[in-house]
């Protein structure tokens, strides 16, 4: 859990409808219109508070670390797949909006959409786990799910993601 941090509020008569937050060692401000309620001003900097996280979230999810957890998941979970214990490169992509992720077995790659950069540490998981079963076999079969059910949380996670596809409209399937 992270500590509340000390808000400052400024309020600015140049604007209109724009909001912006950003960190100022300890404490967060927030930039907001003049004009703004109360209960504008406590809305808007709950939100602000969630964007900024979600966006230092993002920030800390790099490559780097998706590649790690990767590995971790392959030993964990596929130890007896080696061809799933060393993806030749795990990395974060922006221009992959109808699928959560995709893999080529050929070469051993792995690419995470950015939509899932946000979501919870056992989604990510299990988006992951579902690609690094794909290293194994390429295709949905049965063989394929049993692989991916060895995670506990898949069912789960994939109603997870279903809820996020339909809420959004995204029309995302596996
Ligand atoms: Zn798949």
């Amino acid at each position: 859990m992270t500590r509340k941090p000390v808000i400052e509020v400024r309020r600015s008569k140049r604007r209109r409808r724009t909001v912006s937050a950003y960190r100022d060692g300890e404490r967060v401000v927030v930039l907001i219109p003049a004009q703004f309620s109360r209960a504008e001003e406590r809305e808007w900097v709950d939100r602000m508070l969630e964007r900024l996280a979600a966006r230092e979230q993002r920030a800390r999810r790099t490559d780097a670390e998706l590649t790690t957890r990767a590995q971790r998941l392959a030993a964990r979970y596929l130890p007896d797949h080696p061809a799933a214990s060393r993806p030749a490169s795990v990395r974060w992509v922006q221009n992959q909006n109808g699928r959560w992720g995709s893999c080529t077995p050929a070469d051993g790659t792995i690419r995470i959409s950015h939509r899932v950069q946000e979501m919870p540490d056992w989604v990510i998981d299990y988006v992951l786990l579902h690609e690094l079963s794909h290293l194994v076999i390429p295709s949905h079969s049965s063989a394929f799910w049993a692989l991916v059910a060895r995670y506990p949380k898949s069912e789960r996670a994939r109603g997870y993601l279903e809820g996020v596809s339909a809420a959004a409209g995204l029309g995302i399937t596996e």
